[in-house]
């Protein structure tokens, strides 16, 4: 089932919620922001205060930084 709804699932600490997740032994893990998600009896748990933090990362918050950010309007609009 899980690999059924891994293509909808993206990673919570994602603020524009694109960055899709990837299975990664025992949990799914952020490509972006390289937090990982425990997969509880098939469930996988994408609460982010239970998420495993990269090394180096001390709470959940600094991790929107590290997705990527939408080009602003300003780029795809043509300037007048
Ligand atoms: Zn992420």
């Amino acid at each position: 089932m899980l690999d059924q709804l891994l293509p909808y699932l993206r990673c919570p600490f994602d603020p524009h919620r694109r960055t899709p997740l990837l299975r990664s032994d025992d949990a799914l893990q952020c490509p972006a922001c390289s937090a990982r998600f425990r997969i509880r009896n098939g469930i996988p748990v994408l609460v982010p205060q239970d998420a495993i933090l990269p090394v180096g990362i001390r709470h959940h918050a600094q991790l929107a930084a590290r997705h990527s950010s939408p080009p602003a309007l300003s780029d795809t609009n043509p300037r007048w």
